[in-house]
């Protein structure tokens, strides 16, 4: 049976559509747009090519963005100024410092410094903790992306065995923590740089989630024909993009699969747009709580 394509451009779209209205309805409501600051230091080609995504996706779904360009050389201080009165400022209501910073900077005290109640990314702790307990304020975007993408596919989760093949706090750790959730009630195995014979593994699994960034990590025969494959990698080769998985070897014999591009990279700009909806609806709540 040949596999089913979850197009992911197609399921984000109708994502953005439905942010769209929302956004529209929050308006003639409040008066209020959503309002997205991002952060852009250096000049990593990547990096640029996200942000402008991001900030074009704004555009189309009526949300406001700003873009803070920094040179390579920037501060720890004067970043950690910027996000300061970015925080303070009630007309922002999401921050995302792209990643990654130059190598000079403290990530991670960078990260923290960005208020939780604005955190649209949700990597601050406090996100991070309450997202662990299943009370979450934002869902982090790319992990968030790939649950939407298995939902609006009808594919589901409870009682399989999904594999996540990476660790990293971004990706691999939150999508083991939304598979495990209640309500989702996935058994997880989580594989990683040191973890022998993923391959073994990967033939265990009802759901296979790759994000290693190795392109072709993943091979067709580690795969079983009733898998369900999501590629969250993103790999430059010289003269186009792939993903994790060997697409070309999995798709003949899997149940379903994500194409890259066009695969769960939209749907993380989707998350995006929708956190960036919630923290001004958040935002608004408190401003309220506060007067009355
Ligand atoms: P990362 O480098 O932070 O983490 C990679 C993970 O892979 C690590 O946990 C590591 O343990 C594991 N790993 C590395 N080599 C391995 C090996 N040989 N065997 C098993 N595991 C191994 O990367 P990340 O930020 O998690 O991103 C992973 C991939 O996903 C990258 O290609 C990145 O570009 C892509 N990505 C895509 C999106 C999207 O929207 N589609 C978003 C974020 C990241």
């Amino acid at each position: 049976m040949p596999a089913q394509f979850i197009d992911g451009k197609q399921i984000a779209e109708q994502c953005r559509l439905e942010t769209q209205r929302q956004v529209a309805a929050l308006h003639q409501r409040t008066g209020i747009t959503p309002h997205l600051a991002a952060i852009l230091a250096g000049d990593d080609p990547a990096s640029q090519v996200y942000v402008r995504n991001k900030e074009k996706a704004c555009a189309k779904a009526g949300l406001r963005s700003t873009l803070h360009r920094l040179p390579a050389n920037v501060t720890q201080q004067h970043l950690l100024a910027l996000i300061h009165s970015l925080n303070n400022n009630p007309d922002v209501h999401g921050i995302l410092v792209q990643l990654p910073l130059p190598g000079h900077l403290d990530t991670v005290a960078i990260l923290d410094a960005v208020t939780p109640l604005k955190d649209v990314d949700a990597f601050h702790p406090e996100n991070v903790g309450l997202m662990l307990q299943g009370r979450p304020r934002f869902l982090p975007c790319t992990p968030a992306g790939v649950m939407r993408l298995l939902s609006v596919s009808r594919i589901p989760t409870a009682g399989r065995h999904a594999v996540v093949i990476g660790r990293s706090d971004i990706v691999g750790k939150p999508m083991a923590a939304l598979l495990l959730q209640k309500g989702a009630d996935a058994t997880v195995t989580v594989c990683h740089s040191r973890t022998p014979d993923i391959a073994a593994l990967c033939r265990t699994a009802d759901i296979v989630v790759a994000a290693v960034g190795i392109p072709h990590f993943v091979r067709g025969d580690w795969l079983r024909p009733a898998a369900i494959v999501i590629d969250v990698g993103i790999n430059r080769l010289a003269d186009k993009l792939v993903g994790d998985v060997d697409f070309d070897a999995a798709v003949g014999h899997v149940a379903a699969i994500t194409p890259v591009p066009g695969g769960v990279g939209p749907m993380t700009i989707a998350m995006l747009l929708e956190n960036t909806l919630n923290a001004a609806r958040l935002q608004l709540k408190h401003e309220d709580s506060a007067v009355s």
